[in-house]
């Protein structure tokens, strides 16, 4: 029997309630598989920082350390409640950026995907998403200016300033650029190169690199679009795209664009990738406008479980049956609040009904 221990970090908002969703289909996967799952629970955000002191305590690191993956919920808090921590221990800079540097997961895989049938879940015209979405943004996760050095100070003229580097050197660049030819080998052998060299000499060594890369992939079909461009293409045509590569800042702003075009965030899991580590979460924060309701959408925490079965364990069947399940609640014309707009002729259902739910359909899969 296969053992594998899971590092299971609720985080702070609607974490929780999307974590016991998740952890519902992987009991049902390890049941009928030759499997033993370990679930390590561990403390990490906001919640840890108010039990703890710190936001990513010695235990979780410890806990993360000893993983064969980690499942992370998402972390943050309200504006009001931010305020009552430092500012360097606040949940995204005191926890969640040194995990993905302790680990070193470089690509941020971010799969936006809407079948057809689901169309009337978009903001978009059916006509604009013709037979579906389905793209992947692969997102450069432990570089440039979010992990650039920062200084804060008052300048020779008195005036408080602030100053932050966006910083690639070129071994960064191919080896994400790599992971996006891989991925599009894999698929339509389409790259969109997201970039804006335009005003950016970061852009400007990215795509040499690329292009260099490039040389090595002669199947791919490299397109190169400006950011900006790209904000809108994603509205107006967003088929077109099969692959996205893009540096950290553009894939988080990019990637909830995703999210806008689908219907919600909610839709919108990932994995976080190097090359002896790996996590998986939601692409989308901790919603604390909707916490603690048994409202959330917890497909992206279900899909990241997918992602985890896929990537980390080499479940690919498994992880086909956890997509196909998820998608068999909505075909039966359910979800929950988030995606059950005005029109969008859906029976709503809560949180737990929806794990609920996608339980039942992977159980007969
Ligand atoms: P958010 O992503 O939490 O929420 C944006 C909107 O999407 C909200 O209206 C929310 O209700 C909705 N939403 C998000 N996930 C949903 C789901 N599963 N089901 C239904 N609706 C969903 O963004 P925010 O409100 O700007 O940020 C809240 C906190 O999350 C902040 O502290 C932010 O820094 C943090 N954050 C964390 C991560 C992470 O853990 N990786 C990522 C992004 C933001």
């Amino acid at each position: 029997m296969k053992n594998y221990k899971i590092a299971i970090l609720d985080g702070d908002g609607i974490g929780p309630e999307i974590m016991i969703e998740a952890i519902k289909v992987l009991k049902v996967i390890e049941q009928r598989n030759d499997i033993k799952f370990e679930l390590q629970h561990a403390s990490f955000g906001g919640c840890a920082y108010f039990e703890s002191g710190h936001p990513f305590p010695e235990e979780t690191k410890k806990v993360c350390d000893e993983a064969d993956a980690i499942l992370k919920g998402p972390i943050g808090l309200n504006h009001e409640e931010s305020e009552k921590i430092p500012v360097d221990l606040r949940p995204e800079r005191g926890a969640l950026l040194p995990l993905r540097k302790r680990l070193n997961t470089y690509a941020n895989f971010r799969p936006v995907s809407l079948p057809k049938g689901l169309a009337h879940f978009s903001p978009l015209k059916a006509e604009i998403i013709g037979d579906g979405i389905d793209m992947i943004m692969i997102r450069e996760l432990v570089g440039g200016l979010y992990f650039g050095k920062k200084e804060v100070g008052v300048n020779d003229d008195g005036l408080r300033y602030v100053k932050e580097t966006l910083e690639y050197d070129e071994s960064q660049i191919e080896r994400i650029v790599r992971v996006g030819f891989d991925q599009s080998m894999r698929r339509k052998k389409i790259l969109h190169n997201i970039h804006k060299s335009n005003v950016l000499k970061s852009s400007v060594l990215w795509n040499e690199v690329l292009g260099e890369v490039a040389e090595d992939y002669p199947d791919v079909e490299v397109k190169h679009m400006l950011v900006d461009a790209a904000a809108t293409a994603l509205c107006l045509n967003p088929t077109q795209f099969d692959v996205m590569v893009m540096e950290n800042m553009f894939g988080d702003i990019l990637s909830d664009q995703g999210g806008g075009i689908l219907g919600s965030l909610g839709l919108m899991p990932s994995a976080c990738i190097g090359d002896a580590s790996a996590y998986y979460e939601p692409s989308h924060g901790s919603a604390p406008d909707i916490a603690g309701q048994n409202i959330a959408n917890p497909y992206s925490m279900i899909g990241s479980v997918a992602m985890m079965l896929e990537l980390s364990f080499d479940m690919l069947d498994e992880s086909k049956n956890v997509w196909n399940a998820m998608q068999s609640v909505f075909a039966d014309g359910y979800s929950t609040p988030d995606l059950s707009k005005p029109g969008a002729d859906v029976l709503m259902i809560k949180t737990d009904e929806f794990g609920d739910r996608v339980v039942e359909a992977l159980k007969t899969k």
